[in-house]
């Protein structure tokens, strides 16, 4: 999802647009041009169509624009925030900072896209049905039709009961209501989202195989995003319920036991002593027992072999700022988020300016494979006593 731009922000919310939405806005205006629209209304030239097929294109990106933005406006008003849109394709993909934490939550942010759609389904409907009582005919009225048609499509296709899909979260919230258990209602709408994107593929192939190249491409082009998307739904909520409650201060590895380097050392012994000795990525660096910077192994790297016995860690090190250190009541999670968006695996925890402990990937992912196996010998042991 990174190649893409901001196009403006409403609500609070940044919209982005991916850059695989030109080649639809362009394929979609062509499509309707040369093949949908000279059916339906023939008799008008080939710039007449393409008019009408951009103008299409356009409005189809208003009214999934329109059906994510309630999605997020509802997100927000239940405070679970969303600060990004991206449209791309068939729709969008809002960027939860958490997901909701309780079913009726989902229920409410899910279904509000698939009503905005229907009710844009009907607006344009209404539209058309004024224009035919006023004897308006020809290219206006066939676009409305197409647009009530379309929204209609949308409202079809996010109802399919499996994840990333609005219907997935609907199924997700109701088996979460009836179970108590996010995790297994969160893996059967995953199973169905997935179950629906091979069938899509599958489709594709047949079309394919059956004359229709270009429907065929694009249901396999859909079909290997949902998959995708269903696969990531389900490991961000693994993520999430591995490290719900965590704080840095609970799974950091604590002062005392720390590497550090110090401020004077030169690279060449740091080089030594210290990455080759204990494998990690960046060391804290300490000026007189406080902590002042991180040593990256990159760092080391860019300031080239040669130089490494007459540099010391001060000229290459990284200052401590406010963007690069923890404190111990951070979440993990937002250590996480962190962690991905800087690119940089261990963070410096501190504690009133003092050295607290470092937190690292590594530390995290081993929290979430052990509370992983915890849960499974949980739902054993509940299983067994229910039984
Ligand atoms: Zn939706």
């Amino acid at each position: 999802m990174a190649g893409g731009f901001r196009l403006f922000k409403i609500y609070g919310i940044t919209i982005s647009i991916d850059f695989t939405w030109f080649i639809v806005f362009f394929l979609f205006s062509w499509s309707l041009a040369y093949g949908y629209y000279p059916s339906e209304v023939p008799g008008h030239t080939v710039g007449a169509y393409l008019v009408m097929g951009s103008i299409s294109a356009f409005m189809l990106f208003v009214c999934v624009l329109i059906h994510e933005l309630s999605h997020s406006v509802t997100s927000n008003k239940l405070g679970v925030e969303v600060k990004e849109i991206t449209l791309f394709i068939f729709g969008g993909v809002a960027q939860l900072t958490r997901e909701p934490d309780t079913p009726a939550k989902e229920l409410k942010i899910a279904v509000m896209g698939p009503v905005a759609s229907g009710i844009l389904a009907l607006i344009f409907y209404l539209i058309s049905i004024i224009l035919v009582n006023l004897e308006v005919s020809g290219p206006v009225l066939s676009v409305i039709k197409f647009l009530s048609l379309i929204n209609v499509v949308l409202l079809v296709f996010n109802m399919i009961p499996g994840l990333p899909l609005d219907g997935g979260r609907i199924l997700k919230a109701l088996w979460w209501m009836k179970s108590g258990n996010i995790n297994t209602a969160t893996s059967a709408a995953g199973h169905v989202g997935r179950a629906f994107a091979t069938f899509l593929i599958f489709l594709g192939f047949l079309q394919m195989l059956s004359g229709n190249f270009s429907g065929g491409l694009w249901a396999i082009l859909i079909g290997v995003f949902l998959m995708q998307a269903a696969k990531s739904s389900v490991q961000h909520q693994q993520l999430e319920y591995g490290l719900e409650g965590l704080t840095v201060g609970d799974i950091m590895t604590e002062a005392p036991h720390v590497i550090t380097v110090d401020i004077s050392d030169k690279l060449d012994r740091v080089v030594d002593d210290k990455f080759f000795h204990y494998h990690f990525v960046s060391f804290p660096v300490m000026n007189q027992g406080a902590p002042v910077g991180l040593l990256s192994i990159n760092a080391v790297r860019n300031a080239g072999r040669d130089s490494w016995p007459t540099t010391n860690v001060l000229q290459v090190m990284e200052p401590l700022t406010r963007n690069n250190c923890l404190s111990p009541g951070d979440s993990v999670m937002a250590a996480l988020i962190a962690m991905n968006s800087t690119g940089q695996g261990r963070y410096v925890v501190l504690k009133q300016d003092t050295l607290y402990g470092v937190l690292s990937r590594r530390d995290i992912l081993k929290t979430i494979d052990f509370k992983g196996r915890l849960a499974g010998t949980e739902t054993k042991n509940g299983a067994s006593g229910a039984g």
